[in-house]
């Protein structure tokens, strides 16, 4: 293993500045900038001695040193004199977008990461930086110093999931910015029949609109995803939404339970969205309902979507003949295990197999000869639609055959879906 004098020895042979020079130790010591190491290590070259570790502290900087960069750095050609040219690029990219947490990225030309990469190839890689790297927190520590004595803006670097990352390229002097989405999670009930829970593009053009879907590239109007982007997005000047719901109920249900969701939009220029103002907006739709809306980070989306809520359905039920009250009583007989077949009406995208859910209560209500209302609570992935129908026998038992005559659902509700755990209070 090379020695540190070993390796200030070797990089004699090139002309560094104060940053590049001591980049190649930037693993000695904490709390040291690069060209604070490299003034170390020339102090104590000066005064000969041996160089370890050990000296690579705070109390060993030399005083009334200056910075040395210059032009004919082999590595950087001088750029670390750029630095507040750097950061106003990357921070007038940002100048649009509001956010509280940044990372920023280099991309420097290929002549410095050549240079750079050569010169480790001689004297290794021990204890090195990439510059990148150096760029990014310099660029990044004066740009968060900017905006809070500029703008009064308190932003904090993130590693994982920043709201913005900008990038800047130091050849053409100008910075790109990745937006993260924004997500919003809450819960929604649908009060009216005949919206999906997303938008839902026509399958015939594929949503450049055609005959099928009179020109609006959708087969249905509006969404509950639609419902509530159309105030997020004018809000946050957002590029679109994506939807992920707990689970969806059919497009002819309403959903009275409060369903669990997180919309997430994406590119948001503004983040500071007053979540009880859009609620009020989306709840003035009379089609939507929205409660509990708090912001969310993103590993709640695949969180919400693997859910699988016990629920509460109400159904209408129509009666092919009349049945006598005293029959209904058997509806008893559904509490306990229910065997179905992959129902005939989502058989082209749902595998063919028997699934085994629990029925954990059942009621029935106004009954005429027509029909009646039945209330069950069932385990999560229960067929309501089959359990009454029977769906040819597919579900056992079913209402159908329980009454001894054909049943079939009308009109189906959701109207209780158990909450999620840390969820039950709101
Ligand atoms: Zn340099
Ligand atoms: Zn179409």
């Amino acid at each position: 293993m090379i020695t540190i004098d070993e390796k200030v020895g070797l990089l004699s042979d090139y002309n560094l500045c104060d940053h590049c020079f001591g980049r190649q130790f930037a693993r000695l010591g904490r709390g040291l900038t690069n060209f604070e190491r490299t003034w170390i290590i020339q102090s104590f070259k000066e005064k000969e001695e041996e160089i370890s570790e050990e000296m690579f502290v705070r109390e060993n900087i030399p005083n009334g040193r200056e910075k040395k960069v210059t032009e004919d750095c082999q590595i950087c050609g001088g750029r670390f004199n750029n630095l507040d040219e750097y950061v106003d690029i990357v921070k007038s990219s940002l100048e649009r977008y509001s956010f509280k947490t940044y990372l920023v990225g280099t991309r420097v030309p290929s002549e410095v990461g050549d240079a750079e990469e050569e010169i480790w190839e001689n004297v290794g890689v021990q204890w090195v930086e990439p510059i990148k790297s150096e760029f990014n927190r310099i660029i990044g520590k004066r740009l968060e110093k900017r905006l809070k004595e500029d703008e009064g803006l308190e932003t904090d670097v993130d590693f994982k999931r920043p709201d913005v990352n900008p990038v800047i390229d130091l050849s053409k002097g100008r910075a790109e910015v990745q937006i993260n989405s924004m997500l919003i999670h809450g819960f929604y009930n649908k009060l009216v029949r005949g919206i999906p829970q997303t938008e839902w593009t026509c399958g015939k053009c594929k949503g450049k609109g055609c005959d099928e879907c009179d020109w609006t590239g959708k087969n249905y109007e509006e969404s509950v995803q639609e419902i509530i982007a159309e105030p997020l997005i004018k809000e946050t000047k957002g590029l679109e939404t994506k939807f992920h719901g707990a689970g969806r109920e059919d497009v002819d249900a309403k959903c009275l339970g409060n369903r669990e969701f997180v919309i997430e939009v994406l590119e948001p220029e503004k983040r500071n969205v007053d979540l009880e103002k859009l609620a009020e907006e989306v709840n003035s739709s009379g089609k939507i309902e929205v409660s509990s809306l708090s912001f969310a980070e993103k590993d709640l989306v695949e969180k919400v979507k693997k859910r699988r809520a016990n629920k509460t359905y109400r159904a209408l039920v129509s009666l092919e003949e009349p049945v006598e009250d005293e029959r209904f009583e058997r509806l008893n007989k559904l509490i306990g295990t229910v065997d179905q077949k992959t129902p005939t009406r989502v058989e082209h995208r749902r595998a063919n197999k028997t699934r085994k859910r629990k029925v954990f209560a059942v009621s029935w209500d106004n009954i005429t000869d027509e029909s009646f209302e039945l209330t069950v609570k069932g385990e999560a992935g229960l067929y309501i639609k089959e359990l009454i129908s029977g769906d040819k026998n597919k579900t056992k038992p079913s209402v159908s055959d329980i009454l001894g005559t054909e049943t079939v659902c009308k009109e189906l509700d959701v109207i209780g879906i158990e909450k999620p755990e840390g969820f039950e209070d709101v």
